[in-house]
């Protein structure tokens, strides 16, 4: 495969969705391939993070449970005087 046909493999890659065929040419093109290495690095990070994100958007109480991490965490950089 070249790198386009790489691109249009690539999210069915991520979920392992390909056929063992286009799944070997997808491994083989990325183990020579940099550029398509750094695609498939930078893509998987995002769907990551975005599953992360909604991960804590639909569950309340781990947000909260965030939030009130967080504002501790400002409270003590300012000296630990809450704001009035
Ligand atoms: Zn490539």
């Amino acid at each position: 495969v070249n790198c386009e046909e790489l691109v249009s493999l690539l999210s069915d890659y991520i979920d392992g969705r390909l056929e063992p065929g286009p799944q070997e040419a997808a491994e083989g093109h990325l183990a020579e391939c940099d550029r398509c290495h750094l695609v498939l690095d930078s893509t998987q990070r995002t769907i990551l993070l975005y599953r992360l994100s909604r991960d804590v958007a639909l569950d309340p109480h781990r947000r909260l449970v965030l939030l009130r991490r967080l504002e501790e965490h400002c409270a003590r950089r300012s000296g630990g005087d809450p704001v009035r």
